[in-house]
């Protein structure tokens, strides 16, 4: 992926791109509310793709290649899965912690973006989890201006988390995004400021800190998609698909 090259989008592109990004927001913002136990994952997952195509989209995810096609619209990871669980039979139950992360397709453009709540009530480490993880998300945001290199978005992402004695894995990153769902710059979860490429208007990156609590290892489940982390320990993820321009970011996937 590292070696994908950077797009520069135009104004008109970035507001398709926002129009994409209106649409996964509306997603997740749906299935958001139906979280709750005894639902199942494929129950989501089906709702979350009559939405999108609803609304003109296509699912982005579904068909993506991999060790095999990716099968569904959305991946929903629980618990120790971070990233890439499918959806199926299994049902949330109270307590667990969700991450659900959406692409949609709309006029050419991928929209990305993803959120981690819990089902009901949640530990206090659980609850933590998601604060830092969202809130990493949101500092990692704001770095993404002209004048900053990639290498302070990942910085303020890692140092935040590790402040907290979490940790971000190595082999899973943040990717530029726009017509291609990974395009480059990767702008991983780790690393120093001032290195890496200059960020300037027109790139588009979806930014996703990804945390896990007790390690920074991960591994891959016989489905040869979903990920956990090594010791099993709680996992989060959100994710934004995000515009740098002459002044704000403009985060494309806000609702
Ligand atoms: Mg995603
Ligand atoms: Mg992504």
């Amino acid at each position: 992926m590292s070696d994908r090259p950077i797009v520069i989008k135009n104004p008109p592109e970035i507001e398709t791109m926002r129009e994409a990004g209106r649409v996964n927001a509306l997603v997740l913002k749906t299935v958001r509310e139906m979280v709750s136990p005894g639902i199942t994952t494929q129950e989501l997952d089906a709702v979350a793709e009559e939405l999108i195509r609803k609304n003109g989209g296509k699912p982005a995810f579904k068909n993506y290649p991999g060790p095999y096609p990716y099968p569904a619209t959305l991946t929903i990871s629980i618990n120790e899965e971070l990233v890439h669980g499918i959806p199926g039979k299994r049902e949330l139950k109270e307590g667990d912690l969700v991450s659900v992360d959406c692409g949609t397709v709309l006029d050419g453009f991928v929209a990305d973006s993803a959120f981690s709540m819990g089902v009901g009530e949640i530990s206090t480490q659980a609850q933590q989890l998601l604060e830092v993880t969202e809130k990493a998300l949101y500092l990692g945001i704001d770095k993404m201006r002209p004048g900053n290199r990639v290498g302070d978005v990942s910085a303020a992402i890692q140092q935040f988390v590790e402040g907290y004695n979490f940790h971000v894995p190595r082999e899973y990153t943040g990717h530029g995004v726009g017509r291609n769902m990974h395009e480059g710059p990767l702008v991983p979860n780790f690393g120093v400021s001032g290195r890496g490429i200059p960020l300037r208007p027109g790139i588009t990156v979806a930014l996703e800190p990804m945390v896990m609590v007790g390690t920074h290892r991960t591994r891959v489940l016989d489905d040869q998609w979903t990920v956990i982390s090594a010791d099993r320990s709680l996992t989060a993820h959100f994710e934004h698909s995000v515009a740098v321009t002459e002044d704000e970011p403009i985060i494309l996937t806000a609702q």
